[in-house]
Protein backbone atom coordinates (compact mmCIF):
# COMPACT_ATOMS: atom_id res chain seq x y z
CA UNK A 1 0.00 0.00 0.00
CA UNK A 2 1.19 3.46 -0.96
CA UNK A 3 -0.06 5.09 1.79
CA UNK A 4 2.87 2.86 4.32
CA UNK A 5 5.47 3.44 1.67
CA UNK A 6 6.23 6.66 2.11
CA UNK A 7 10.06 6.69 1.25
CA UNK A 8 12.38 5.92 -1.96
CA UNK A 9 15.31 3.94 0.12
CA UNK A 10 17.00 3.07 3.08
CA UNK A 11 17.96 6.44 4.25
CA UNK A 12 14.91 8.04 3.86
CA UNK A 13 13.34 4.88 5.53
CA UNK A 14 15.62 5.78 8.86
CA UNK A 15 15.21 9.41 8.61
CA UNK A 16 13.17 10.14 12.09
CA UNK A 17 12.38 13.71 10.85
CA UNK A 18 11.25 12.68 7.48
CA UNK A 19 8.91 10.10 9.78
CA UNK A 20 7.53 12.82 12.22
CA UNK A 21 6.91 15.37 9.27
CA UNK A 22 4.79 13.29 7.09
CA UNK A 23 2.72 15.30 4.24
CA UNK A 24 -0.35 16.52 5.25
CA UNK A 25 -2.32 14.25 3.32
CA UNK A 26 -1.43 11.38 5.47
CA UNK A 27 -3.28 13.07 8.29
CA UNK A 28 -6.10 14.10 6.47
CA UNK A 29 -6.26 10.08 5.33
CA UNK A 30 -5.67 8.82 9.06
CA UNK A 31 -8.36 10.69 10.49
CA UNK A 32 -10.58 9.68 8.14
CA UNK A 33 -9.56 6.00 8.84
CA UNK A 34 -10.06 6.47 12.70
CA UNK A 35 -13.60 8.24 12.18
CA UNK A 36 -14.99 5.32 9.83
CA UNK A 37 -13.69 3.07 12.36
CA UNK A 38 -15.24 4.99 15.05
CA UNK A 39 -18.77 4.50 13.21
CA UNK A 40 -18.31 0.58 13.82
CA UNK A 41 -15.82 0.23 17.40
CA UNK A 42 -17.51 -0.28 20.71
CA UNK A 43 -16.01 1.29 23.88
CA UNK A 44 -13.83 -1.58 25.29
CA UNK A 45 -13.28 0.48 28.57
CA UNK A 46 -15.99 -1.71 30.43
CA UNK A 47 -13.92 -5.06 29.55
CA UNK A 48 -10.98 -3.39 30.79
CA UNK A 49 -11.84 -2.49 33.94
CA UNK A 50 -10.40 -3.96 36.84
CA UNK A 51 -7.73 -5.72 34.85
CA UNK A 52 -4.41 -4.85 33.74
CA UNK A 53 -4.53 -4.91 30.19
CA UNK A 54 -1.86 -3.81 28.12
CA UNK A 55 -1.50 -3.42 24.35
CA UNK A 56 2.09 -4.80 23.84
CA UNK A 57 2.19 -4.32 20.66
CA UNK A 58 1.62 -0.41 19.18
CA UNK A 59 3.44 2.29 16.96
CA UNK A 60 3.22 5.94 16.72
CA UNK A 61 4.15 8.22 14.39
CA UNK A 62 8.01 7.64 15.15
CA UNK A 63 7.07 4.87 12.44
CA UNK A 64 6.97 5.43 8.91
CA UNK A 65 4.19 3.97 8.70
CA UNK A 66 2.10 4.99 11.50
CA UNK A 67 0.36 9.02 11.47
CA UNK A 68 -1.34 9.66 14.06
CA UNK A 69 0.72 12.03 16.58
CA UNK A 70 1.91 10.39 19.27
CA UNK A 71 -0.33 12.78 22.12
CA UNK A 72 -3.14 11.11 20.63
CA UNK A 73 -1.88 7.48 20.49
CA UNK A 74 -0.94 8.19 24.42
CA UNK A 75 -4.17 10.10 25.52
CA UNK A 76 -6.23 7.20 22.90
CA UNK A 77 -4.78 4.46 24.72
CA UNK A 78 -5.57 5.95 27.73
CA UNK A 79 -8.93 6.71 27.27
CA UNK A 80 -9.73 3.36 26.16
CA UNK A 81 -9.03 1.73 29.83
CA UNK A 82 -5.88 0.07 29.28
CA UNK A 83 -3.41 0.80 31.79
CA UNK A 84 -0.57 1.11 29.26
CA UNK A 85 1.22 0.10 25.91
CA UNK A 86 4.82 -1.06 24.73
CA UNK A 87 5.49 1.03 22.21
CA UNK A 88 7.05 -0.39 19.53
CA UNK A 89 8.24 1.15 16.15
CA UNK A 90 10.07 0.07 13.47
CA UNK A 91 13.36 -0.05 14.00
CA UNK A 92 13.94 3.26 16.68
CA UNK A 93 13.46 3.44 20.51
CA UNK A 94 12.65 7.27 19.44
CA UNK A 95 8.98 7.17 19.98
CA UNK A 96 9.22 5.73 23.28
CA UNK A 97 11.73 8.50 24.55
CA UNK A 98 9.00 11.07 23.24
CA UNK A 99 6.53 9.22 24.83
CA UNK A 100 8.23 9.48 28.52
CA UNK A 101 8.73 12.94 27.67
CA UNK A 102 5.40 14.45 27.65
CA UNK A 103 3.87 11.65 30.17
CA UNK A 104 3.92 14.18 33.03
CA UNK A 105 2.55 17.00 30.98
CA UNK A 106 -0.01 14.42 29.47
CA UNK A 107 -0.86 13.35 33.53
CA UNK A 108 -0.95 17.37 34.26
CA UNK A 109 -3.64 17.78 32.21
CA UNK A 110 -5.10 15.10 32.99
CA UNK A 111 -5.10 13.33 29.94
CA UNK A 112 -2.98 10.11 31.16
CA UNK A 113 -3.33 8.12 34.45
CA UNK A 114 -0.42 8.72 37.03
CA UNK A 115 -0.14 4.94 36.75
CA UNK A 116 -0.07 5.08 32.96
CA UNK A 117 2.68 2.44 32.20
CA UNK A 118 4.69 2.91 28.86
CA UNK A 119 6.87 0.15 27.90
CA UNK A 120 10.50 0.58 25.57
CA UNK A 121 10.02 -1.78 22.23
CA UNK A 122 11.35 -1.89 18.85
CA UNK A 123 10.26 -3.80 15.38
CA UNK A 124 12.95 -5.38 13.41
CA UNK A 125 12.10 -6.55 10.14
CA UNK A 126 14.76 -9.40 9.63
CA UNK A 127 15.41 -12.03 6.27
CA UNK A 128 12.89 -14.16 7.37
CA UNK A 129 10.22 -11.23 8.62
CA UNK A 130 9.48 -9.39 11.93
CA UNK A 131 10.63 -9.48 15.19
CA UNK A 132 9.93 -7.95 18.27
CA UNK A 133 12.32 -6.56 20.71
CA UNK A 134 11.25 -5.48 24.61
CA UNK A 135 13.97 -3.45 26.68
CA UNK A 136 16.56 -3.55 23.26
CA UNK A 137 18.66 0.20 23.69
CA UNK A 138 19.49 -0.73 19.76
CA UNK A 139 18.76 -1.16 16.93
CA UNK A 140 19.36 -4.11 14.33
CA UNK A 141 20.12 -3.02 11.12
CA UNK A 142 16.90 -3.57 8.50
CA UNK A 143 17.15 -6.69 7.08
CA UNK A 144 20.36 -7.42 7.56
CA UNK A 145 20.14 -10.51 10.12
CA UNK A 146 17.77 -13.73 9.43
CA UNK A 147 15.36 -13.92 12.62
CA UNK A 148 17.81 -16.44 14.38
CA UNK A 149 20.82 -13.69 14.51
CA UNK A 150 18.31 -10.91 15.46
CA UNK A 151 16.73 -12.99 18.61
CA UNK A 152 20.43 -13.87 19.76
CA UNK A 153 21.38 -9.84 18.75
CA UNK A 154 18.02 -9.56 21.66
CA UNK A 155 19.39 -11.34 23.97
CA UNK A 156 23.07 -10.67 24.04
CA UNK A 157 21.82 -6.97 24.97
CA UNK A 158 20.00 -8.01 27.66
CA UNK A 159 16.18 -7.70 25.60
CA UNK A 160 13.40 -9.83 25.38
CA UNK A 161 12.46 -11.32 22.37
CA UNK A 162 8.94 -11.26 20.79
CA UNK A 163 7.18 -13.68 18.39
CA UNK A 164 5.13 -10.87 16.53
CA UNK A 165 2.35 -11.73 14.23
CA UNK A 166 4.20 -14.95 13.12
CA UNK A 167 0.94 -16.30 11.06
CA UNK A 168 0.44 -12.91 9.55
CA UNK A 169 0.94 -13.23 5.88
CA UNK A 170 3.48 -11.32 4.34
CA UNK A 171 5.34 -10.42 7.27
CA UNK A 172 5.42 -12.89 9.89
CA UNK A 173 8.16 -15.48 10.45
CA UNK A 174 5.83 -18.71 10.09
CA UNK A 175 6.86 -22.00 11.03
CA UNK A 176 10.59 -20.41 12.15
CA UNK A 177 8.80 -19.37 15.34
CA UNK A 178 8.67 -22.64 16.80
CA UNK A 179 12.41 -23.31 16.32
CA UNK A 180 13.30 -20.03 17.94
CA UNK A 181 13.48 -18.90 21.38
CA UNK A 182 11.31 -16.67 22.39
CA UNK A 183 10.66 -15.08 25.26
CA UNK A 184 7.00 -13.88 24.31
CA UNK A 185 4.57 -14.58 21.49
CA UNK A 186 1.81 -12.77 20.09
CA UNK A 187 -1.45 -15.66 20.64
CA UNK A 188 -3.73 -13.05 20.15
CA UNK A 189 -2.24 -10.59 16.72
CA UNK A 190 -4.56 -7.82 15.79
CA UNK A 191 -2.69 -7.27 12.88
CA UNK A 192 -3.62 -10.83 11.35
CA UNK A 193 -7.05 -9.52 9.73
CA UNK A 194 -7.49 -12.79 7.82
CA UNK A 195 -9.79 -14.91 10.24
CA UNK A 196 -7.92 -18.15 8.75
CA UNK A 197 -4.65 -16.60 9.78
CA UNK A 198 -5.14 -15.38 12.82
CA UNK A 199 -7.06 -19.01 13.91
CA UNK A 200 -3.88 -20.51 12.49
CA UNK A 201 -1.85 -17.83 14.71
CA UNK A 202 -3.86 -19.22 17.81
CA UNK A 203 -4.11 -22.65 17.38
CA UNK A 204 -0.43 -22.71 16.84
CA UNK A 205 1.26 -20.61 19.54
CA UNK A 206 -0.78 -21.66 22.14
CA UNK A 207 1.49 -24.39 23.10
CA UNK A 208 4.30 -22.03 22.76
CA UNK A 209 6.37 -22.15 25.88
CA UNK A 210 6.53 -18.74 26.28
CA UNK A 211 4.74 -15.83 27.65
CA UNK A 212 1.27 -15.13 25.53
CA UNK A 213 0.71 -11.73 24.54
CA UNK A 214 -2.35 -10.04 22.71
CA UNK A 215 -1.19 -7.07 20.52
CA UNK A 216 -3.50 -4.91 18.42
CA UNK A 217 0.20 -3.50 16.45
CA UNK A 218 -2.41 -0.68 15.73
CA UNK A 219 -1.19 1.90 13.40
CA UNK A 220 -4.35 4.00 13.99
CA UNK A 221 -5.72 5.10 17.37
CA UNK A 222 -8.36 3.56 16.84
CA UNK A 223 -7.59 0.01 16.46
CA UNK A 224 -5.84 0.58 19.87
CA UNK A 225 -6.72 -2.20 22.44
CA UNK A 226 -7.93 -4.83 19.86
CA UNK A 227 -6.23 -7.53 21.05
CA UNK A 228 -4.78 -6.82 24.67
CA UNK A 229 -2.29 -8.36 27.32
CA UNK A 230 -3.74 -9.21 30.82
CA UNK A 231 -0.75 -8.76 33.43
CA UNK A 232 -1.05 -9.72 37.12
CA UNK A 233 -2.98 -7.96 39.43
CA UNK A 234 -0.34 -4.73 41.27
CA UNK A 235 1.90 -4.65 38.08
CA UNK A 236 2.80 -1.14 37.55
CA UNK A 237 6.63 -0.95 36.97
CA UNK A 238 8.91 -2.13 34.02
CA UNK A 239 10.18 -4.40 36.75
CA UNK A 240 6.78 -6.02 37.17
CA UNK A 241 6.31 -6.62 33.43
CA UNK A 242 9.82 -8.05 32.94
CA UNK A 243 8.87 -10.40 35.59
CA UNK A 244 5.18 -11.21 34.64
CA UNK A 245 6.73 -12.54 30.88
CA UNK A 246 9.78 -14.28 32.42
CA UNK A 247 7.19 -16.64 34.67
CA UNK A 248 5.06 -16.54 31.99
CA UNK A 249 2.15 -14.99 34.11
CA UNK A 250 0.03 -13.01 31.18
CA UNK A 251 -2.95 -13.53 29.85
CA UNK A 252 -3.30 -12.92 25.81
CA UNK A 253 -6.70 -11.53 25.00
CA UNK A 254 -9.11 -10.24 21.94
CA UNK A 255 -11.41 -7.58 22.22
CA UNK A 256 -14.96 -7.46 20.89
CA UNK A 257 -13.40 -4.85 18.46
CA UNK A 258 -11.04 -7.50 16.68
CA UNK A 259 -14.15 -9.14 15.61
CA UNK A 260 -15.35 -6.20 13.88
CA UNK A 261 -11.99 -4.99 12.97
CA UNK A 262 -11.87 -8.63 10.72
CA UNK A 263 -15.44 -8.07 9.82
CA UNK A 264 -14.74 -5.32 7.88
CA UNK A 265 -11.23 -5.76 6.87
CA UNK A 266 -10.43 -9.57 6.98
CA UNK A 267 -12.95 -11.45 5.79
ZN1 LIG B 1 5.05 -6.38 12.08
ZN1 LIG C 1 4.08 -3.66 14.17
Amino acid sequence: MQFFKLYHNIEEYYDIKRRINKPKWTQRTTNFVNFFMSLFLKDISNELKNVCAIDMHVHTAYSHCCFDPIEKTLIEANKRGLSGICIMDHHTTEGYKKALEIKPMLIEKGYLKNDFIIIPGIEYSTKDGHVGGLFCEKDIYFKKYSAKETVDQIHQMGGMAICVHPYRKKTGIKDLSKELTFDGVEEEAGSIFKKKYAILNKQITKDFNSAKFGSSDAHFYSFLGSCYTVFPEGTKTLEDIKEAILNKKTIAKESQNIKIIRNILGN
